[in-house]
């Protein structure tokens, strides 16, 4: 649908998350099967959310950021509606009054995880991990959001191969020794 004339609601991009309810929510969500991490970054379903507060939204939710969106609960799908609304009106707020120019959204030293690659989840102390992408890396805790699995990491599978630790356990031992 992608490229057509401007003409269907979808094709005018998308929906506002805090003027959403659920089931508009869900339905984006669960329009193409996708990553989570995808499908909160893409304008088309999701207006305003981008690479920083997907990474924070995700990290309320305890959601992976590579759970697939046609996969989740019913309760996983209340979590991230609710984690959205929350972290959006949350820096909705902290922001109000502050010069904020676009663009400079890429860090914030009170994020949870994004852009704190390596430095503690601020709820369980765990070293903030990161999948990196093309151009973006995400940033998440293992420990909070994924059972304590790190999530295969593209570059540095490439070079570790067999070698890539599974859990934060296994990291954590690895550099111990
Ligand atoms: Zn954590």
């Amino acid at each position: 649908m992608r490229g057509e004339p401007a003409l269907s609601e979808f094709a005018r991009g998308g929906i506002e998350p805090l003027e959403s309810s659920r089931d508009d929510f869900a339905g984006a969500l669960r329009r193409e099967q996708h990553t989570v991490k995808r499908a909160l970054t893409d304008p088309t379903l999701f207006s305003g959310i981008g690479n920083a507060y997907s990474d924070e939204i995700l990290h309320r939710a305890k959601l992976s950021p590579l759970a697939m969106t046609t996969k989740l609960s019913e309760a996983q799908v209340d979590a991230l509606y609710d984690a959205t609304r929350a972290v959006l009106s949350e820096w909705i707020e902290r922001l109000r009054g502050e010069a904020f120019p676009e663009g400079v959204t890429a860090f914030r030293e009170d994020f949870a995880v994004h852009g704190r690659y390596g430095k503690p989840c601020p709820v369980c102390g765990a070293p903030v991990q990161r999948i990196v992408f093309a151009e973006n890396e995400a940033n998440y805790c293992a420990r909070c959001q994924t059972g304590g699995k790190l999530l295969a990491d593209r570059s540095l599978s490439r070079v570790l191969k067999d070698d890539w630790p599974r859990t934060l356990e296994e990291l954590e031992e690895r550099r111990r020794r």
